[in-house]
């Protein structure tokens, strides 16, 4: 008689490790080739598709840092109070139309650029405005200020022909703002992800409408949709699709056409209705089919033949919690690569496991967790419920994943492993 299979991930042959399944990504998906110009605004997230140069210093000329009085250095007396005469006022963006003679001082505010001299660099350090006494037009400065302060030095930000960002670079806000300091309006990007999005199962259902007895809602597409859009693609929803052949092929044939990557969720693992695998044979290629990963095994990469070029086909596994996991530790990489994208890998943070835990050997397994602080300041990752495939309040109950190495058999309570917070993927 056969064996019982010892869980569900027990099924014969091999997996494919998640280090290789990505560096099968690596080697083979080769970024989209458009490019457009956008408006600045319009930006936020989107990649980079040449290096950014400054075509300028920033600040463009040298300012005061606070509101106060601007002196030269040099006239200062060392040691002692100095007086100096006021001779005039400068504001941001209204620069001082004469030249300031040595042994005098100008009121300056913030911003604003600092006075020229009549013979040399001009006043040079400039005093907050709380330490000044000023009286009529005689301001009494206290000892002790070093030369330059509270001054900013033309380019001190940016200096012009500096290399701001590599292509490849998805654009934050502070890179938006960089951009515009050197007066960039537009920016080359590359152009978003155009991606086919779709459920598989007769069970599964749209959301809002009553369910027959068998029948689930729609969980996948909709959490897909989120974490496909904050990457800044392009989504086109094409629904649910039944179990069958036919209408399986039909389906991702169409979703071919006009699209980058095809991505679906269920119908690839070994039952008779698990039809995407049989499609992408007979209209593409399969690279890889089922990882070595808990949860999300089932899993498949490959290309569905078209007209024009091969498009990369992605189908994750059903069960709603391995779907999120997968998306993040596999589709998101894969998709970033797609888009062009030059990202480095999410960093993990070493944290205390708060549970003790038996795992198989050989495969990488994913547990979801909440963080906790303890009285040293040192994190604590506990699960954060029942783990299961199908078990999605659990994944949105956790702060992070920890990553359990192929090769570790046991966590033992109290022992660091590695933590990657949904922060830094999400
Ligand atoms: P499958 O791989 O198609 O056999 O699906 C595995 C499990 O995931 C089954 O219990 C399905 O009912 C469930 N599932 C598949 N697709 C979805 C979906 N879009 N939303 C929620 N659950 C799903
Ligand atoms: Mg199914």
């Amino acid at each position: 008689m056969t064996q019982l299979s010892e869980d569900c991930f027990a099924h014969g042959g091999a997996l494919m490790r998640l280090d290789e399944a990505l560096s099968l990504v690596a080697e083979r998906i080769q970024p989209i080739p458009g490019i457009e110009s956008i408006p600045l605004t319009t930006a936020y997230g989107r990649i980079l598709a040449c290096d950014l140069i400054a075509s300028n210093d920033v600040p463009p000329h040298a300012n005061s840092a606070v509101d106060g009085y601007a002196v030269y250095y040099d006239d200062l007396l060392p040691g002692r109070e100095t007086v100096l005469t006021l001779v005039g006022r400068i504001a941001a963006g209204r620069p001082f139309a004469r030249r300031v003679r040595r042994g005098k001082v100008l009121r300056v505010l913030t911003g604003a650029i600092m006075p020229v001299g009549e013979s040399d660099d001009g006043p040079d350090t400039v005093f907050m405005q709380e330490d000044c006494e000023v009286n009529g037009t005689r301001v009494t400065f206290p000892s002790g200020i070093e030369r330059g302060a509270n001054c900013r030095l033309q380019g001190e930000d940016v200096t012009a022909g500096k290399k701001l960002f590599a292509t490849g670079r998805r654009l934050r806000a502070a890179d938006l703002g960089l951009a515009a300091a050197i007066g960039r309006e537009v920016l080359a990007v590359r152009t978003r992800l155009r991606v086919a999005l779709f459920s598989t199962g007769d069970e599964v259902q749209e959301p809002g409408t009553d369910l027959e007895p068998g029948q689930i809602y729609d969980s996948n597409r909709v959490a897909l949709g989120a974490l496909l859009t904050s990457l800044g693609c392009a989504v086109s929803d094409f629904g649910i699709l039944a179990d069958d052949l036919q209408k399986t092929a039909d389906g991702i044939a169409e979703a071919a056409k006009n699209h980058d990557l095809i991505i679906s969720s269920g119908g690839v693992s070994v039952g008779e209705e698990d039809h995407v695998r049989a499609v992408l044979e007979s209209q593409g290629n399969v690279d890889i089919w089922r990882l070595a990963i808990k949860p999300g095994r089932p899993l498949i990469l490959g290309t569905v033949r078209t007209a024009a070029c091969p498009v990369p086909y992605l189908g994750l596994p059903g069960n709603p919690a391995a779907v999120i996991v997968t998306f993040l530790k596999f589709a998101r990489p894969l998709i970033l690569r797609l888009a062009g994208a030059s990202e480095q890998s999410p960093r993990v943070y070493p944290v205390r496991a708060g549970f003790s835990h038996k795992k198989k050997k050989e495969r990488r397994e994913y547990i979801q967790c909440v963080l906790t602080v303890g009285a040293d300041g040192s994190f604590t990752a506990s699960k954060a419920g029942r783990q299961g495939a199908g078990i999605l309040s659990v994944v949105s109950a956790a702060d992070g994943l920890v990553e359990l190495p192929e090769e570790m058999e046991y966590v033992r309570c109290g022992s660091m492993v590695d933590f990657l917070p949904f922060s830094e993927v999400e």
